[in-house]
């Protein structure tokens, strides 16, 4: 068998699952050779019990060289320790440390989003970009900076928090704490949350229930389903979205000038419904348009993979 001499594993460590994917990192493809999953463990000595495992599964049939965890959460500025992840059981933990001396490898660590930037940076839709930023529309917005080949953190590891920038003062409360956030009108949940405003619109009087007749609460997913059908309350619920994302663009590409500009996460597979009108906007609303080059906005390659592909990419760097 070919390619499994020197493989890496990534580890994306998730909310509700933890999948980890073995690959060969001199594959620009990526592929992924195989990959297992558990559900995301409540206490500590559980979690590092899952991953060893996950491990030790994949090195039975591989060559596992090193490993590299995509964490959803806030690691460490020198990314030795999961400071506080909201749906993890870690709190200040040295991680890598920890399972490294469990499992005999080589590990290192970075926030899942980062993993998924340096993925597609490495070799997805911003490869070799000089300024890559990577947003992706999830539950929330997730986002990624890779400036000059290095991944952006901030002084304290916590940037780029683009969707919590406050874009309606006094607008829909956040779960961290403060409202209008511009992850709560341009995500999955922006857009169900959305389309449950919209659907309750005069304006929108007789037409069909989203998710039929089941009563069942608007979805992300069942709003993507009635666009496809052309249901008319989920086009201008897209719409809606749409025109947020065109105004953080926006806002983001004075700030930070990307050469790119990647856009991930879930919602990305209903981009025919909003992403030429959100770039057209973009475009419209930077500063000195049509005076200055503006970025190139692509669809991620690597889409739910990209967490397992960068954490395993930085594993391959780490012991290169
Ligand atoms: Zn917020």
């Amino acid at each position: 068998m070919s390619g499994t001499a020197g493989t890496v594993v990534g580890i994306d460590i998730g909310g509700t699952s933890v999948r980890a994917g073995v690959l060969d990192p001199s594959d620009p493809d990526c592929r992924i050779l195989e990959i297992v999953a558990a559900p995301t463990p409540h206490t500590v000595p559980e979690t590092e019990d899952t991953l060893a495992g996950l491990v030790d599964v994949l090195r039975e049939r591989h060559s596992v060289r090193a490993v590299g965890l995509a964490v959803a959460g806030f690691v460490s500025t020198d990314r030795a320790r999961v400071m506080f992840a909201p749906h993890l059981a870690w709190r200040h933990d040295p991680v890598p440390e920890q399972l490294s001396a469990r499992i005999g490898l080589p590990v290192v660590m970075d926030h899942d989003v980062n993993s998924a930037a340096w993925a597609e940076y490495r070799h997805g839709a911003a490869a070799g970009s000089p300024v890559a930023l990577l947003v992706a529309l999830g539950t929330g917005i997730g986002a990624g900076l890779v400036v000059h080949g290095d991944i952006y953190r901030g002084a304290h590891g916590v940037a780029p928090e683009l969707g919590h920038v406050v874009v309606v003062p006094g607008g829909r409360p956040c779960p961290c704490g403060k409202r209008g956030c511009w992850e709560r009108y341009c995500s999955g949940t922006a857009l169900a949350d959305t389309a449950r405003e919209l659907a309750a619109d005069p304006a929108f009087a007789g037409q069909p229930a989203m998710g039929g007749d089941t009563g069942a609460p608007i979805t992300g997913a069942m709003v993507a389903a009635a666009a496809e059908a052309g249901h008319p309350v989920a086009l201008a619920a897209f719409a809606d979205l749409g025109r947020w994302l065109s105004v953080g663009l926006a806002m983001a590409t004075d700030v930070l000038d990307p050469e790119v500009i990647v856009i991930g996460g879930g919602v990305v597979g209903a981009a025919r419904h909003f992403l030429p009108d959100a770039v057209a906007g973009m475009l419209a609303g930077i500063t000195g348009h049509g005076h200055r080059p503006a970025p190139r906005v692509e669809v991620a390659r690597f889409g739910g993979l990209a967490g397992i592909i960068g954490g395993a990419l930085l594993a391959a760097d780490a012991v290169a």
